[in-house]
C-alpha cells in the first residue's frame, strides 16, 4: 500500500497539456484492456490497473482536481478525493459515465471491503448524493504564503438536520414513494425531441416523498451550519492556488456526505523579492563601488541570511542564482532557487569629500577603465562622420 503512486499523465499514457477528449480516449483503452471480466487468467493484475487507470482518469478528467494535482500532486488528491482518497464512489461514478448503470453488472470486488458493492448505491434514486462544494478566498501576506500558517476560518455549509438526521421526515413519519413519478424518479414528459424523461418534479428524482416534514429543516433534511475550520496552508503557495479541504462543503440530499472547501489563496506581494514561479528574485541595489572593487554582500534568504561573494569587476545587473534558496517545494513542485541581481545605484547626496574623490577618480580614469563607453565613442564618431559626408552630397 505505501508504493510510490505513479503519476496520472504517465498512467494513461497521455502529455501534461492532453485535452479533455484525449484523455478520456485513453482511458476508454486502458479500461478495456484492463477491464477484469476480460482479463480471468490475471485478475488481480487488470484490477490493479484497471483501478490505477480509473483514479488517474478521475483525477484528470475533472477540471479543479486536475489543477489542483498540477499544483500539488499526489499530495492534493488526497484531499480532493475526500479522506479516504479515491473511493467506491469516485468509481461509481466513472462506470457509470463510461459503461452506464451505475457501475453495475461489474462481476468483481475490490479487495479490502471498500470496494465491494459500489455499482449501486450512489445511483439510486432516492440514495444519498454528494453535495455541492463551497469555496473561500484566504488572504495571506507574502510571508504567511511563503513559511505556510494555519488558519481560522469560519465555514458557512448546510448540513444535516441534526432533529431528523437528514432524512426530512419528523419523527415517527417517514419517507413514502412519491404518488407522481410511482417511486421510480422520473415521469414522462413532451418535450423538444417528443416524449423523454425527465426528473420527477415533486421528489426531484429521489422517487420517494417525506409523509411529514420535520420542523427544523422544513423537510429538505438541511439546515444551515457555521463551524470553525482549521486549515493548514503548506509554505510556499502562490497567489491564486486553490486547497480543497475536504468534507467541509455542503451536504449532500437524503443524508448524502458533504463537498468540499476550496480555499482560494490570494497572497499579497513582498516589498523585497519578486516570485516567478518557485524562484524568487531579489533585485539588490549595491554601490558602484562594491561592484568596482568587489567585496561580501549579506542577502536575506528564506532559510536564513546569505553571504554573497562580489568579484572586482562585476558588471552591473549580473544575477547569482542560490540554488535551493527560493520558495519551498509545494505539492508536485520543487524547492526554487533565490536569484540576486546586483543593480548598482547612483549616490545621492554626495559630501563635500566625496565629491572631490569621485572628481579625482573621474579626472584619472581611461578607455582601459570603461571598454564599452570607449566602444560606443568610437562608433560615435564614425556614425558622425558618415552623417556629415550624407549632408554634404
Ligand atoms: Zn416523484
Ligand atoms: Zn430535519
Amino acid at each position: 500500500m505505501a508504493a510510490q503512486k505513479r503519476d496520472y499523465y504517465e498512467v494513461l499514457g497521455v502529455p501534461r497539456d492532453a485535452d479533455a477528449e484525449t484523455i478520456k480516449k485513453a482511458y476508454r483503452k486502458l479500461a478495456m484492456k484492463w477491464h477484469p471480466d476480460r482479463n480471468p487468467d490475471n485478475k488481480e493484475e487488470a484490477e490493479a490497473k484497471f483501478k490505477e487507470a480509473s483514479e488517474a482518469y478521475a483525477a484528470l478528467s475533472d477540471p479543479q482536481k486536475r489543477q489542483t494535482y498540477d499544483r500539488f500532486g499526489h499530495a492534493g488528491m488526497k484531499d480532493a478525493f475526500g479522506a479516504g482518497g479515491f473511493d467506491m464512489n469516485d468509481l461509481g461514478d466513472i462506470l457509470g459515465q463510461f459503461f452506464g448503470g451505475g457501475g453495475g453488472g461489474f462481476s468483481f470486488n475490490f479487495g479490502g471491503g471498500g470496494f465491494e458493492g459500489f455499482g449501486g448505491g450512489a445511483r439510486r434514486p432516492g440514495g444519498p448524493r454528494r453535495g455541492g462544494d463551497t469555496e473561500q478566498v484566504v488572504r495571506l501576506s507574502f510571508e504567511e504564503a511563503l513559511f505556510g500558517k494555519t488558519v481560522s476560518l469560519r465555514v458557512h455549509a448546510a448540513v444535516a438536520c441534526p432533529e431528523c438526521g437528514g432524512s426530512g421526515a419528523a419523527k415517527g413519519s417517514k419517507r413514502v414513494p412519491c404518488k407522481q413519478c410511482g417511486g421510480s424518479g422520473a415521469v414522462r414528459a413532451r418535450g423538444f425531441f417528443g416524449i423523454m424523461q425527465q426528473t420527477c418534479p415533486v421528489c426531484h428524482g429521489a422517487g420517494t416523498v417525506v409523509e411529514k416534514p420535520c420542523k427544523r429543516c422544513g423537510g429538505d433534511g438541511l439546515v444551515a451550519s457555521d463551524e470553525t475550520v482549521e486549515v493548514r496552508i503548506p509554505a510556499g503557495v502562490a497567489h491564486g492556488m486553490s486547497l480543497p479541504v475536504a468534507g467541509k462543503g455542503n451536504a449532500g440530499p437524503n443524508d448524502g456526505p458533504r463537498g468540499d472547501l476550496i480555499v482560494h489563496c490570494a497572497v499579497s506581494e513582498s516589498d523585497l523579492f519578486e516570485r516567478d514561479g518557485q524562484d524568487l528574485i531579489l533585485r539588490r541595489a549595491v554601490s558602484p563601488a562594491l561592484l568596482a572593487l568587489g567585496g561580501e554582500l549579506q542577502v536575506e534568504t528564506p532559510n536564513g541570511t546569505a553571504t554573497l561573494k562580489v568579484r572586482p569587476g562585476t558588471p552591473n545587473g549580473t544575477m547569482q542564482r542560490l540554488r535551493g534558496q527560493g520558495v519551498p517545494a509545494v505539492g508536485r513542485f520543487a524547492q526554487g532557487d533565490l536569484i540576486v541581481v546586483l543593480e548598482a545605484e547612483t549616490p545621492q547626496a554626495l559630501t563635500g569629500e566625496q565629491t572631490k574623490l569621485l572628481e579625482r577618480l573621474r579626472a584619472a580614469e581611461g578607455e582601459r577603465n570603461f571598454p564599452e563607453r570607449a566602444a560606443q565613442d568610437r562608433a560615435s564618431a564614425a556614425f558622425r562622420a558618415a552623417r556629415e559626408q550624407a549632408k554634404r552630397k
